[in-house]
């Protein structure tokens, strides 16, 4: 960092603690938790503030325009795989939020008014505590990453949810623009007493929602989130593919059951690689907890397990809700249409609950142990589906890399586990997906690495692909094969004519292109927000700053 940029972030940091804004900054080694991630791809931080209110992070904003400073927001800033807390340039400030954790309007929640206004600290297992302790009757999106990743940052990702794509539950946006203003989107304009503001998403003229979702032209300090009616009835409808070589029909089937109705959240189809590393540790857990097996032993047995419980090369998970009388219909409509090409399985709580007292009871013979461990394994991971967030794959990955126990979920960065995500978006076509699928796996086999695929039936023509890659960080050389091998995957991608639908934070240069008349939009876009590009520079758009 030149000597100019590091004076010009000490006076930054001054003022912003004259405005009682705290930071990390100068040599302090908590600046360096942001600097490092999963991905294996660092940068250099140059402090980092935590305002704790939208007042404050426009003090911030407009300090970092006087002062030419780059800033990073981010919610909670646990966005494994992607980058984590790690800026989009080097010597950025990260503006950390997590201390604007309220929920607005608490008293005003109800059945009848099922809609949030939370700020980005706002956890998943604080929403469900909330619920829990006040509206038993409403649930919310859960999704897969811990209970202690954000809602609003994770939507403005256009993560995904178990019931769907969050970007779809969130609306009526605060935002500090790059300007320093303050910008309320929808009916929010209108004011927080407006009986609109919290209820109509779209409000009146072009929606500018999306200008912030995946995007760089200002810092949300809150937003309104949808919630859902707990229905009477829900189960899980696992189904197991009977033949590899009938992947791509059995994605049709999923497309045609989501497009009808039929299977009502997020379809996930996992591959073995996945299922199993998502079912690992707490199926080894139940053999040295429940049997008294030897660290070593609860593994090997749990590797047994999997491989003679759930020997399928790809299964699937989705739910389905409503009445009894509609789930029975939907599960016998799901069962007549796949029954050629699957194996069904039907899984609800009071299910799994009664499987495992039987089970568990006869644990020492191996069928019974096998089928317990798996049962206890599935629990937390169906409580999704229960709106209950879990860190059972968090704690998955720390427990492959010797850390379970000695970090806490949220600093799986700080582990040896190395992760990076490639996702492509693409269509509900199982063909063309077949065809991607069986690209990567030949990739990744060809490089020695096993590769993690979670193919998501979102909507009525949308598939996501989850594809992960896991590396020892201590690693070096397996670190860069590593990363080589996510350089290759996204050349497969294009080479489809496909693109990510959600990219690591260190890979913008290959996903925007100068010369593209798209991006030279976006850009224009930028100087109407951020004139002086700020905000997270070149995150999903161009920028000319490098620092
Ligand atoms: C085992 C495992 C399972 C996972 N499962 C899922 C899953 O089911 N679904 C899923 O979507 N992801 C999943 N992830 C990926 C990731 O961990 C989550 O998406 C996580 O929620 C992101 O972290 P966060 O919520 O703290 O968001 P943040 O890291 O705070 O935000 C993400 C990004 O959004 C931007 N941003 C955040 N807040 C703001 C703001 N207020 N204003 C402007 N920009 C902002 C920033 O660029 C930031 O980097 C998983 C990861 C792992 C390792």
């Amino acid at each position: 960092m030149s000597n100019d940029l590091a004076s010009r972030i000490a006076e930054f940091v001054r003022a912003a603690g004259e405005h009682g804004i705290a930071s990390v900054s100068g040599a302090d080694s908590d600046r360096s938790a942001y600097a490092h991630s999963v991905t294996g791809f660092s940068v250099d931080v140059g402090a980092v503030v935590y305002p704790e209110s939208t007042e404050q992070v426009r003090v911030l904003v407009r300090l970092a325009n006087d002062g030419d400073i780059s800033l990073y927001p981010v919610s909670i800033g646990l966005n494994w795989g992607y980058g984590s807390r790690s800026p989009s340039v080097e010597h950025a400030v990260v503006v950390d939020l997590s201390r604007m954790n309220g929920i607005r309007n608490a008293d005003e929640v109800s059945v009848k008014n099922p809609v949030l206004v939370i700020e980005p600290g706002v956890t998943q297992q604080q929403v469900f505590d909330f619920l829990e302790a006040n509206h038993p009757g409403l649930t919310f999106n859960v999704s897969g990453a811990g209970t202690g990743t954000s809602i609003l940052g994770n939507s403005l990702e256009r993560g995904v949810g178990y019931l769907g794509p969050r970007r779809e539950d969130l609306f009526g946006l605060e935002v500090v623009t790059g300007r320093g203003d303050i910008l309320r989107t929808g009916f929010r304009r209108l004011g927080e007493e407006s009986p609109l503001a919290h209820a109509h998403p779209y409000g009146l003229g072009p929606m500018t929602d999306g200008l912030f979702f995946q995007g760089n032209f200002g810092i949300v300090t809150s937003a309104c989130f949808r919630l859902f009616p707990k229905r009477p009835a829900n189960v899980a409808v696992s189904l197991r593919l009977k033949s590899d070589e009938q992947l791509g029909e059995f994605i049709d089937l999923l497309a045609e059951l989501k497009r009808d109705g039929v299977l009502h959240t997020v379809t996930h189809l996992a591959n073995q690689a996945r299922t199993h590393s998502s079912l690992f540790q707490l199926v080894a857990s139940y053999f040295s907890d429940r049997c008294g097996f030897t660290a070593e032993a609860a593994d090997a047995e749990a590797a047994l397990c999997l491989n003679t419980v759930v020997p399928d090369k790809w299964s699937s998970l989705a739910g389905v809700s409503g009445t009894r009388a509609s789930v029975a219909a939907n599960i016998f409509e799901i069962w007549r249409r796949t029954r050629k090409v699957a194996g069904m399985k039907i899984v609800s709580d009071g299910m799994l609950r009664i499987a495992f007292a039987v089970f568990d009871r006869f644990r020492q013979r191996q069928w019974a142990r096998f089928q317990a461990a798996v049962v206890s394994a599935v629990l937390p991971l169906h409580g999704l589906a229960m709106g209950r967030p879990t860190d059972a794959p968090i704690d998955n990955l720390l427990y492959k890399y010797g850390a379970l126990g000695r970090l806490d979920t949220e600093r799986l960065d700080e582990s040896d586990c190395g992760l990076i995500f490639v996702n492509p978006a693409l269509p509900l076509d199982g063909r063309l997906v077949e065809k991607v699928v069986r690209d990567i796996e030949r990739i990744a086999s060809d490089a020695g690495f096993e590769v993690f695929i979670t193919l998501n039936v979102e909507g009525p023509t949308t598939l996501v692909g989850v594809i992960n890659l896991l590396f020892n960080r201590s690693d070096s050389e397996q670190q860069r094969s590593a990363q080589a091998l996510a350089a290759v995957l996204l050349e497969c991608i294009h080479g489809h004519g496909l693109s990510l639908y959600r990219s690591r934070v260190d890979l913008m240069p290959e996903i925007t292109r100068e010369d593209d008349p798209y991006w030279q939009t976006i850009y224009q876009l930028k100087t109407v927000f951020d004139p002086n590009d700020i905000i997270s520079p070149g995150r999903y758009n161009l920028s000319k700053r490098t620092g």
